[in-house]
């Protein structure tokens, strides 16, 4: 901030910025829908509720002059956030869960990589230390307290292409365990946040460790956001992240709506 610059002065610009475009909001947020695919786990576990939405009443008998639904959803349905408590290596954080996280990593910067093509031609793909380091190398060092974000193309698929099922489990892209230590160790990112359904890419269970990101990410107190949507709009880096999950009480993560404020063209 410049010197002769306030705190005011510098959000009654950003308020100008907004209303005339200089600064755009776009919206990073699946519509929570009852057809869109939520995780599926191994029989012998527990599944998360995808979206339904129950009609109380439409301008009729039931409410002659309004229209509600009632709506039911697990914690990680849809474009969600993870919090720490997600995960067991988070289990005894302080503050952990989504009510009792602090408030500043709602709206932080982001750095975003772009792996589209390489997650076109293998749906496997893992983001890799390499990767992550060829990218710092043309954008500059990724900075303490931002999200990295992965774009992967995953955003515009849908239904069955989308959770790319198969009789081995999910086929989706993701960071390997080297990669998302080193984000979390090495550069301190306050989180990590990709198209697909997870943090992790479909086939983690077979990593070391297993769902490596949800193990790193959680143990340090770091945060997971996931079935994001129009990464393409954002620039590389310069984007600022709103996402603020939902105050469930001791919960583990909850779908919301993400913004990002990005600078207009
Ligand atoms: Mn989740």
């Amino acid at each position: 901030m410049p010197d002769n610059q306030t705190p005011s002065d510098v959000l009654s610009a950003l308020a100008g910025l907004l209303s005339t475009g200089g600064v755009s909001l776009v919206d990073l947020t699946r519509t929570l829908s009852p057809d869109d695919p939520t995780i599926v786990m191994p029989p012998e576990f527990g599944q998360s509720w995808p979206v339904r939405i129950e009609r109380i009443s439409r301008y009729d008998g039931k409410g002659p002059a309004w229209y509600w639904n009632n709506i039911s959803f697990g914690e990680h349905t849809g474009t969600h956030f993870d919090a720490p408590v997600h995960w067991v290596t988070g289990r005894d954080l302080p503050c952990n869960t989504v009510d009792t996280m602090p408030l500043s990593p709602m709206l932080a910067p982001a750095c975003v990589i772009d792996c589209t093509d390489a997650c076109a031609r293998d749906p496997d793909h893992l983001l890799t230390r390499e990767a992550i380091l060829a990218w710092e190398a043309q954008h500059g060092r990724i900075d303490p307290g931002c999200w990295v974000l992965m774009r992967s193309g995953w955003g515009r698929k849908t239904g069955a292409d989308y959770a790319g099922l198969r009789a081995d489990g999910a086929h989706t892209p993701g960071p390997d365990a080297d990669a998302i230590r080193f984000l979390v160790e090495d550069r301190g990112i306050l989180g990590f946040g990709t198209e697909t359904i997870g943090t992790d890419c479909g086939q983690a269970a077979h990593l070391s460790p297993p769902f490596p990101a949800h193990h790193y990410l959680h143990g340090a107190g770091r945060y997971g956001l996931q079935c994001l949507t129009g990464l393409e709009a954002l620039p590389e880096r310069g984007a600022l992240i709103f996402a603020a999950p939902l105050k469930i009480l001791a919960g583990s993560g909850s779908p919301l709506r993400v913004l990002a404020l990005v600078p207009g063209a």
